[in-house]
């Protein structure tokens, strides 16, 4: 892994380069749940370890960290490291792991052009130098989660609940605020863990699959783009990244991605599966909001699978899920967003996401 994340971070110098003068030094993992290395679900212990050792190289002190999917504790939170293998990463590297959700927070103003405050812990912007390490996934809201949407992962607990609720009107409009998240808090360089990816219904329930590719770039628009172009997805169906063209916080193209390494035509996988949402992604905005209930992909519970843990309702941004002791929880589908998040969450793999049968008959 360290021979090759070299070959990958040479074009900028390497790490040592990038970090030049920085002593704190934040790297990002994607810590969504407490699921093994080989389920495809988290930033692969390998890389957190190779890069940790790389930034220690560098005379910086690194310190671990993200803010899990749901509502964590500090013991779920260790169970979590221990699972995903990153506890270990820690010890064999020396190095502290935070969990954001139990941090000190401010709120920041930032350069958003929709949101433009956003609490957060302190920590990520008093660290001399940020390193990203999404892992790349499918996911049924955004069509991808990457680089951009890694940053989600730095509103603590309650509070990724709750912009959800706030941001969550369409896809557009929480597209628009990953995008003033990332112009307000620009990492500085990100690494993507693409070497076993993640295809399907992601970013928690879907298919892992081994694609041995590792992609760097100081620009995370242009790190995403390039995935989702490898992996065949039309960034037309990305509104994130279309967002992110627009505002020229990326490129609009593959064509206007300078790629140093090898030729992308040598790497292309043609027969990635999207999420089941791929589809719903490219409709009109008022098909998603005015008319939701008749277009929008909806939850359903499969009941041979679900456990009754009722974590779907404590989760649930809009309060739509009714959960009774020991019965398949209930959807109130006027109240629902369309988040997804119960689909996210569920540890049992008991949230399907379907189009609801209008839209099914029209296909
Ligand atoms: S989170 Fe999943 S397993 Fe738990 S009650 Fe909801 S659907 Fe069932
Ligand atoms: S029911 Fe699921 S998709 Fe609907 S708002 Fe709640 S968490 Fe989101």
């Amino acid at each position: 892994m360290t021979a090759a994340l070299t070959r990958c971070l040479s074009p900028w110098g390497g790490l040592n380069h990038i970090l030049e003068g920085a002593e704190t030094v934040l790297i990002k993992l994607n810590l969504l749940s407490a699921e093994p290395p080989s389920a495809a679900v988290t930033t692969h212990p390998s890389v957190v370890q190779a890069v940790t050792t790389m930034v220690k190289d560098a005379g910086a002190i690194p310190i671990l960290g993200d803010s899990p999917g749901g509502f964590t504790t500090t013991a779920s939170f260790h169970r979590l490291l221990e699972v995903t293998g990153i506890a270990a990463v820690a010890d064999t590297c020396g190095c502290e792991v935070v969990c954001f959700d139990t941090l000190p927070v401010k709120e920041y103003t930032g350069k958003g052009r929709t949101y433009r405050k956003f609490t957060i812990p302190s920590l990520i912007t008093e660290v001399d130098a940020v390193i990203c390490l999404p892992k790349f996934k499918t996911h049924q809201l955004t069509g991808i989660t990457g680089a951009v949407k890694l940053l989600y992962g730095y509103l603590p607990g309650k509070a990724k609940t709750e912009y959800h609720l706030i941001a969550g009107k369409d896809l557009t409009t929480f597209s628009e605020f990953l995008c003033d998240l990332y112009a307000t808090f620009p990492p500085t360089f990100s690494i993507m863990d693409a070497v076993e990816v993640m295809e399907g219904n992601g970013p928690h329930h879907g298919i892992p699959r081994l694609l041995g590719l590792l992609l760097a770039s100081p620009s995370g628009p242009a790190l995403d783009l390039t995935m989702a172009s490898l992996v065949g997805f039309d960034v037309r169906t990305l509104p994130t990244l279309e967002i992110a063209a627009q505002r020229q916080m990326g490129p609009g193209t593959i064509d206007e991605i300078e790629i140093l390494g090898p030729r992308l035509d040598d790497l292309r996988v043609s027969d990635f599966c999207p999420p089941a949402t791929h589809r719903f992604l490219s409709l009109p905005t008022f098909m998603t909001t005015g008319a939701k209930w008749l277009f929008a992909a909806r939850p359903y519970f499969d009941s041979a699978r679900c456990r009754r843990c009722g974590l779907c309702a404590n989760h649930c941004p809009a309060n739509a899920i009714r959960y009774t002791s020991g019965d398949l929880p209930t959807i109130s589908l006027t109240h629902c967003i369309r988040c997804y998040c119960c689909e996210e969450l569920c540890p049992a793999g008991a949230v399907e996401i379907k189009a609801p049968l209008l839209r099914r008959w029209l296909r």
